[in-house]
This record gives structure tokens, sequence and C-alpha cells, in this order.
């Protein structure tokens, strides 16, 4: 196969679609002599073979081929983005193939940039996709604009066998009897007939002298029943007008080149939104003109809003670069849209699932109706996949990489400089104090801990690559609920600096108000000693030995041991009390035997030490 590489993947050089090739199958022939070969079902044969919906919804036996078919007009966004997926994800439940196929029939609304956005966009969500199969047969290439020769012949095809008709009405001729249709009835009206009775002599003749016209399909009287997975048996209560197939401009409408690709490229599933239920039927009648099987459709719910607005840019449905945005790591988007219509039946850990796990479980059980889109979801699902990667041993995990180490360490480096600043600017009391917004407690903060990249660094160079290590191990620690790098930064201040002596200082209030009459074994014993106590019995392990394990060993022992009894009342143990104030100023943070092993000795002594010397002589 020629192939060039596109945005690191193989692309073929003449068609340049890229489908996910995990069963070679063939595709795509260019010629259009093939039609329904003897004993092929016709699509409305197969649309009177009705299965229940327990058949309909399961997965297919032999490999499905789908296609994600997007028309460049735009950003992809999260309804486009949940076509993709199920049309993923069935390619993959069933070791199948998925397609990639731009239709950029209709030229006006392309917009310039939108076909690489897509790929990036794409390929940011790791929905995969490849190169087509080798056939041994030319490749049409895969954007449908490079493809008008074949929907020609196909047209020209329905032409001669009198199931089309070339139609040279004008706008105007036509727009005159769309008003009238208007002023009559209130509707826009069918098709007049002009020019249905234009003999196929005189309709080539005056195609042949360049005359403007379009080509219309001659439809059935009758409305055509489709068959879908989702809303079983649908048939419109009208028939379908004579629709145009190929437009003055020479390019095939939607309807048209949508069928003959499919059928070109043996689509075997159409998973796609609702809004096309309705033009379904004359794809159903342009596969039966041919004599094509048409593809197995499933039709998933429109997404609204909590109004049951259907969603637009104002409204949620905003582009996949806002996600991107707002640091959302692709596994939690994709089960969050997976979820949006696709019913997996009993969910088990609330529906957290990898592309893995949805592969697997995946079936054709789509929910019926609209779909409303709960925002508050997505949060859960960003959580769960967090805390899911930071689960991943794999030191590579890129999510653990792209959506904490690098933010955070970047955030982190931000509230570094702005500390800096605030300690070259001699710690002006009140630089301290008027501090509001992300940074406002900058000024609880000591040194430094971590060696950080520099600000605007996205990747770990040889000096930050330590600190990814520990910005690791700090998260898998930490039992902050945040997400986002901000608040992973704040939350775990006293992990990534020292707190500042001050702050220790200030808060040695809360911790002796709180305390009565405190003994170890039965003797009293003053703040200080009691600190005295712990550096003891931390000074005791080696090194070597600094474990959360050992740690907790310790702390088990000692932790108890300290206790302290309010008049009249039982005793209650208060050893942990000292040792969060020391280490961490009494803030939240993880549990004490991880924070003391993340330390280490040396800093853990450290700060029992200061905050000894803070008690020692407090005021
Ligand atoms: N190009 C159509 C779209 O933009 C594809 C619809 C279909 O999947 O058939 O959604």
């Amino acid at each position: 196969m020629n192939t060039l590489t596109m945005f690191g993947r193989p692309a073929c050089l003449s068609c340049r679609a890229r489908i996910v090739t995990l069963v070679r199958v063939r595709y795509c022939s260019s010629t259009p002599t093939r039609s329904g070969s003897a004993g092929t079902p016709t699509a409305s044969s197969l649309t009177s073979r009705r299965p229940g919906r327990a058949t309909r919804t399961r997965l297919p036996d032999k490999p499905a081929r789908t296609r994600f078919a997007p028309s460049p007009t735009g950003y992809l966004h999260l309804g486009s983005l949940r076509t993709a997926l199920y049309n993923y994800l069935l390619a993959r439940a069933t070791n199948g193939q998925f397609i990639l196929r731009l239709e950029d029939t209709d030229q006006s609304r392309i917009v310039s940039d939108a076909e690489d956005r897509l790929y990036k966009d794409l390929e940011w969500s790791g929905l995969v996709w490849d190169e087509g199969p080798d056939r041994g047969g030319p490749y049409g290439p895969y954007k449908q604009s490079e493809r008008l020769h074949i929907y020609h012949e196909y047209a020209d095809r329905l032409v001669e066998e009198r199931k089309a008709f070339r139609c040279f009405c004008s706008q105007d001729d036509l727009a005159t009897h769309h008003q009238k249709a208007l002023d009559s009835d209130g509707t826009f009206g069918t098709y007049p007939g002009m020019c249905l009775s234009i003999s196929e002599e005189e309709a080539n003749d005056r195609a042949a002298q360049g005359e403007a016209h379009t080509i219309r399909f001659r439809s059935s009287p009758d409305p055509v029943p489709v068959n879908d997975i989702v809303y079983g048996l649908y048939k419109k209560r009208l028939p379908e007008d004579h629709f145009i197939i190929m437009k003055s401009d020479g390019f095939p409408t939607y309807h048209f080149a949508n069928v003959v690709d499919d059928h070109l490229m043996d689509i075997t599933h159409v998973v796609r939104g609702a809004e096309w239920l309705i033009s379904t039927a004359k794809h159903v009648s342009l596969y039966d003109a041919f004599g094509w099987q048409a593809p197995q459709f499933a039709h998933v719910g429109l997404l609204v809003d909590t109004n049951r607005q259907k969603l637009s840019k104002r409204n949620m449905d905003i582009g996949i670069d806002s996600y991107q945005r707002d640091a959302i790591p692709p596994p939690a988007l994709l089960n969050f849209a997976a979820l949006l219509g696709w019913n997996p039946g009993s969910l088990s850990n609330k529906g957290v699932m990898t592309l893995d796990d949805m592969t697997s479980k995946f079936d054709l059980k789509f929910t019926k109706g609209d779909i409303i889109v709960n925002m508050e979801k997505l949060a859960f699902f960003h959580k769960k996949h967090i805390r899911l990667a930071l689960d991943d041993p794999s030191p590579e995990n890129k999510i653990v990489e792209d959506y904490l180490t690098i933010p955070v360490a970047r955030e982190a480096a931000k509230i570094e400089s702005l500390r800096a600043a605030k300690v070259s600017t001699a710690a002006s009391e009140s630089a301290t104090q008027d501090e509001t917004g992300p940074s406002n407690y900058v000024a609880s903060l000591g040194k430094l801990l971590l060696q950080l990249p520099s600000l605007g660094s996205s990747k770990p160079d040889t000096g930050s690559s330590g600190a990814h290590e520990r910005i690791r191990a700090m998260l898998r620690i930490s039992r902050s609920e945040a997400v986002a790098a901000p608040g992973i930064v704040e939350a775990n201040k006293f992990l990534i600096w020292q707190p500042a002596d001050s702050y220790i200082q200030a808060s040695y209030p809360r911790l002796s108000e709180t305390l009565h009459n405190v003994r170890i074994e039965e003797v009293p014993k003053s703040i200080p000693e009691v600190l005295d106590f712990f550096i003891d019995r931390f000074s005791q392990i080696d090194n070597g030995q600094w474990t959360a394990k050992t740690v907790q060993q310790a702390l088990d022992v000692t932790v108890k041991l300290v206790v302290d009894q309010e008049e009249g009342k039982k005793p209650t143990a208060a050893g942990y009390k000292y040792l969060r104030w020391a280490l961490l100023g009494l803030d939240n943070g993880p549990q004490m035997h991880d924070l003391v092993e993340y330390l280490g000795k040396s800093e853990t002594i450290r700060r029992i030490q200061l905050a000894r010397s803070i008690a020692s002589s407090p005021y």
C-alpha cells in the first residue's frame, strides 16, 4: 500500500481514508457497474423483516464496518464525538473497522481549518482510525469533494434506468412554485413535476449542450419504511418528494453521496444522531433503486439540556477544544459521552469505564428519545478517571503526565514565582495580609521542596523529572478532591513547600487551646516535651527503613501513648494533633504515615524541631 504519515499514522496516498484495520475486508469499489447480486436482499425486503428489540440490539455476529462521516463545517462537539465513539465501539467490539470520511459536498459550509482541527480532536480523544486495506484496486479519495466522478457515474446510471431524471427548472421557477404553495396551504409544496415529462433524448441533448440542471430521484408515491435499531419500523406519513441527488454545481447532495459511499465502503452499520432519521427514507429508496443492501441504521437520541433545549454552542454543546482547555482527560469525556444514549444495563462502579471496558460491554441498546446532558456527571467522571490514572502503576501513563504532573508542576512554578517576589520585597506586612484569589496562601509558604521546571515548559527537563516523580507520589497520597492543578497545588501546598515559620507560629494557639492535661504514660507533659518524644522516636528509625509501613508501626505505638484528659471527661488520644500541627500547621492533608513517608526523615524531624522551638517560646 502506498502510504504517507499523517499525525503519526500511516495514511494511504490515494484515498487517505483512515480506518481501524482490525480485520481486513475489501471495500471501496469505484466502478458503477456493481449491483446487488442475485439473491441479495434489497433494502425494502430487509425492512419488511422485523426483528424484535432484543435481536436488534445484539451485536452483529460478523465484523461491523462503521464510519464517522462529519462535515468539516465547524468544530467537533459533544454530539459528534458521541457519534464517533459509538461507531468506533461497534467496530472494535466486533473486530471490525472504523472509517473516517469527510462529507464536504456542501462547499458553502466548509470551514477552512475544520479538517485539521477534526483530526487533532479525534487524535486527542484516543479514537483510533487507520488506513484502508489494500483490496487490489484503486481507492477513491476519502473526501467526497474528490470523488465527484463516482457520484456522476452512479447518478447517470439511475438516469439511464429512469429511476432519476434531469431537471432544468431554474431557481426562479421553483421559487415561484414554492411561493404559490405557501400562499395556498402554507407548505413549501412538493416538486411540481415539470421536467418529469421531458424525453430522455431531449434531456440528454440539453445536458450535453451544457444547460444547467439538477438530477432528481424519481421517488415512490408511497412512504418508504425504515427499519431502525432504536426506533424499530419507522414510516413517515407522506412519501418523499422527487428529491435532488446531483446539484447544478456538479456536486452530489448529502443524501446521494452518503448512500453511494456507504455502499462502496461496505458499511454495515450507521449509527448517527436522531436528526437524520427523517432523511433515512430517502437513503433507503436509493439503496432499493440500486439494488443494494442498506446498512443497519441506529438513530441515537438528541442531546438536550436540562430545559430540554437541543444543545447548542450556548448551552454546553461546546467544541471539544473547550474540554481540552478545561483539562478534562479524554477517557473521562468519552466515558461521559458514551452514557449519553447508550444503556449498558447494570452499571458496575457507577458507570466508570475505560475505552476497553466500554468495548467489552458494548451492544446496541441505545435509549430512544431525547437525552438530558448533566454536566455534573462529567465532573464525576473527571475525578474517577484521574484516580484510575493515578492507580495505574505505569510511569508512562499519559493521563498522569498530561493532566496532572505537568499542569501541577506549572502551577507550582507560578506560585513559586509569586512567593519569590514576595520574599524579595522583604515580605512587607501588608503584602501578606491582603491576598485574595488563588494565590491567597502564598504567605503561608516557606522554602520550595521540589525542583520545578521553569515556567512555560511543558515537558519535564532533567532537573524536573525528579519533581514529576515527587508530584506523582504526592498525588497518590493526596486526599483532596481537587482535579484541576490550582486546587491540587493549594490542597497539597505543604508537600510542595515547607510551611512558613510564621504560619506554624500563627496556628499555635489553635493547637494549645484544644489541649488540657496531656500525659505520656501517666506523666504530665508540656507541648515541647511531647514534640521531643516524637523527635526521639522518629530518630530511631534508620533512613533506609523510612517507609509508610515502618512509620505506621512507629506511629501506632507512639501516638496512642500521648493522652489528653479534659476535667471530668474520658482520656483521649492526642498524638496526631501535635504531628498535624508540626507538619501542616493543622491543615488537612494525607494520612499521617503517608505524609511522613513522603516528607522523609530529615524534613519530618526538621518540621517537628521547628514546631518545638515555636512551642517553647510561642509569643
Ligand atoms: N455528514 C453528516 C453529518 O454531518 C453525516 C450524517 C451521517 O452519519 O450519515 O452529520
